[in-house]
């Protein structure tokens, strides 16, 4: 069978078949070691180089392994891991920015990703500039004539907003801007940036990619070129990933196609059993015929991804009471892993935000995100609507 013909779940559980050879472990092993040791000084020189066996903040084995599948998964040349979703985001911006440059990033990005564009950007004289995710023309107007990088994400937190990547791919690249995008929401089987013409691709591999809830991990996937520059900072600024949690997300990646699969069945059972209930304002999904860009979601995606908001009737404290009565969602933070988390934005992802820019993002106090994990759907939908009807 030719490689090039598999569909992309059968390439996440096969990722190195292409180097056969007899007798070895089906599961890539942890190469547990720091450094590395060359055969003569000659040698250590070249391996420094071009190898994965120098010292381990230069390259691993088991990291080159979760690098190719991420890289084959996204469909791009290569790719890199991290030590966490936001040693990828901010070791790839620093690779391409320096003083005198200007970002434009999209407003509504992860917290701590917004954290580094307000707040260490410009202690390092880096202008940063902020668009809204659907205002191309806003886009093109930002972009100045130092303007390295446009910034984006999609589908957004926590009200999945999507952005059409064909045509900021196109306006960037007429204007000589690169375009990075933390595609952690959509993951590659739901979006694949690289083929719309997005030059980086950014993970937080903590969520889908690992799926367990249980390692730290950031990925960027990209041209070579891209990779090796953004490499070689990475090297010197260190947030490299642990060989343990490399093992890890070789495991999760196996998975990472049922996983999402159940996850986006599940996540369009919800939108559209929750939408138009009693005690539910509105529901955000990208997948329902309500959402704002249903057709570009529809085009661009092959799911809607596991996350859907309810904005529910009622006060901050109603909706932290529904929370309290989901019994299957566990009260923690992140997404994307096996089981079912729950979120109230308002008060930890996006509690940082002014009034203005929580009403600017559409993050209401009654907003409740649920980040589905794998359990049977109708479980799911029968924990959310007893806690709908239980009264306060
Ligand atoms: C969690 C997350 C991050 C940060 O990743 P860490 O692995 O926690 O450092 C970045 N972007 C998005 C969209 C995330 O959900």
């Amino acid at each position: 069978m030719k490689r090039d013909e598999l569909h992309m779940s059968t390439r996440a559980v096969h990722p190195e078949s292409h180097q056969r050879r007899t007798n070895r472990p089906v599961a890539f092993p942890i190469y547990l070691s720091a450094t590395f040791e060359a055969a003569d000084v000659d040698e250590q020189i070249r391996l420094e180089e071009e190898s994965d066996t120098f010292y381990t903040r230069y390259g691993n084995p088991t990291l080159s392994a979760v690098e190719q599948a991420v890289a084959r998964l996204e469909g791009t040349e290569s790719a890199l891991v991290f030590g966490s979703g936001m040693s990828a985001i901010t070791t790839t911006l620093l690779a391409f920015l320096e003083k005198g440059d200007h970002v434009v990033f999209q407003r509504e990005i992860y917290g701590g990703t917004f954290r580094f564009a307000r707040e260490l950007l410009p202690r390092f004289g880096v202008e940063v500039s902020w668009v809204d995710c659907t205002d191309l023309d806003g886009m093109q107007r930002a972009i100045r004539d130092n303007t390295r990088v446009l910034y984006l994400e999609s589908p957004t937190n926590p009200t999945l907003r999507v952005v059409d990547l064909d045509a900021v791919a196109e306006v960037a690249r007429s204007r000589g801007v690169k375009t990075l995008i933390d595609s952690t929401f959509a993951t590659p089987f739901n979006s694949r940036p690289g083929d719309h013409g997005i030059d980086g691709v950014l993970h937080s591999t903590t969520k889908y990619f690992g799926g367990h809830s249980d390692l730290l991990g950031g990925a960027l996937a990209g041209s070579r070129e891209i990779v090796e520059q953004v490499k070689s900072y990475l090297k010197v600024l260190g947030g490299v990933m642990d060989p343990h949690a490399a093992y890890l997300l070789l495991r999760g990646i196996k998975t990472l196609g049922v996983r999402v699969d159940r996850q986006n069945r599940s996540g369009l059972a919800i939108a559209q059993a929750f939408e138009g209930q009693v005690g539910v304002r509105r529901v955000f999904y990208p997948m329902l015929s309500s959402h704002p860009q249903h057709e570009l979601a529809e085009r661009q995606m092959q799911g809607g991804g596991g996350v859907v908001s309810l904005e529910l009737e009622g006060t901050l404290e109603a909706a932290k009471r529904f929370v309290n009565r989901l019994q299957l969602f566990h009260v923690a933070p992140s997404l994307g892993g096996v089981e079912s988390l729950v979120s109230n934005p308002r008060l930890t992802s996006h509690a940082m935000l002014s009034p203005e820019e929580r009403e600017q993002t559409g993050i209401r106090d009654s907003l409740v995100r649920l980040a589905l994990g794998i359990e049977d759907t109708d479980d799911l939908i029968a924990d959310i609507k007893r806690a709908l009807a239980e009264s306060d």
